[in-house]
């Protein structure tokens, strides 16, 4: 997560929560409480800590159960740093964060693209390196956050996997799984976390370059709280809205940007 955006895109982050509105349909306002779906499966994330903030209750419970699981991290992050942090440095930090919170979960392995942050385009190393990796794992559900994640890095991501699944010609999932970061969205499935809630916490806990600026742990535990209370039915929970790839590809196209 990366904070100065916020405010800047408000007005942008309505219209596009409009037209997301329109373009997912009423369906998507009955939400059904699901266990976590078939693996393998693979958590998509911008930066080190959203895999975590995003689906980390889900992921402990895949592994859990057994499910190959892996993660793989689009952005180096170096500028998500406190102030007089060496960027190169930044880096090796943040994802020495991301394998310990990993290991705390239980995911087979992670992933790195290191690609530049705040770009315009998705690179053609980037669309390669995640054509491996599905390739590699033929994830049946890929997680991302979704596309009205109010966060340039992540609309990016959207832009990434959608071009990959439309170019790639590679491995299809049967389902792409959108997680909540920076923007709540109007999911169609809850998964109960309750039995991993304290898990999600250690693993966020990992992320001590990002905690130290700002309580994004607190408010990724927080949210969980909210799904759970919010739909009636347990102590925590992670929202997700859930597609087939084609719908998921239509739906980015709908809503887009920067
Ligand atoms: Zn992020």
């Amino acid at each position: 997560m990366r904070n100065a955006w916020r405010n800047r895109f408000l007005p942008r982050r309505l219209k596009r929560r409009l037209r997301y509105r329109a373009a997912i349909g009423a369906r998507a306002t009955s939400p059904t409480w699901s266990d976590p779906p078939e693996g393998p499966v693979l958590v998509l994330a911008p930066h080190s800590d959203d895999e975590i903030i995003g689906a980390g209750g889900t992921a402990a419970l895949h592994a859990k159960r057994g499910d190959k699981i892996e993660a793989a991290i689009v952005y180096d992050g170096r500028l998500g740093g406190e102030e007089g942090v060496d960027p190169d440095a930044l880096v090796e930090t943040r994802e020495s964060e991301s394998r310990e919170a990993a290991a705390r979960i239980g995911f087979r392995d992670i992933h790195f693209a290191r690609s530049p942050e705040s770009a315009s385009t998705v690179r053609e190393q980037d669309l390669r390196w995640l054509g491996a990796l599905l390739e590699a794992l033929r994830p049946r559900t890929i997680y991302l956050p979704s596309p009205i994640d109010c966060h340039p890095d992540h609309a990016m991501t959207n832009e990434l996997l959608a071009r990959t699944l439309k170019e790639g010609g590679g491995w299809t999932p049967t389902e792409v799984a959108a997680y909540e970061v920076w923007s709540p969205l109007i999911p169609n499935r809850l998964i109960d976390i309750s039995g991993t809630i304290e898990i999600k916490r250690r693993a966020l806990a990992s992320f001590r370059s990002q905690t130290r600026r700002s309580n994004i742990d607190g408010a990724a535990l927080g949210l969980a709280a909210y799904r759970g209370a919010r739909h009636g039915r347990c102590a925590a929970a992670e929202a997700f809205w859930v597609s087939p790839p084609e719908r998921f590809i239509e739906v980015w196209s709908s809503v887009k940007w920067p």
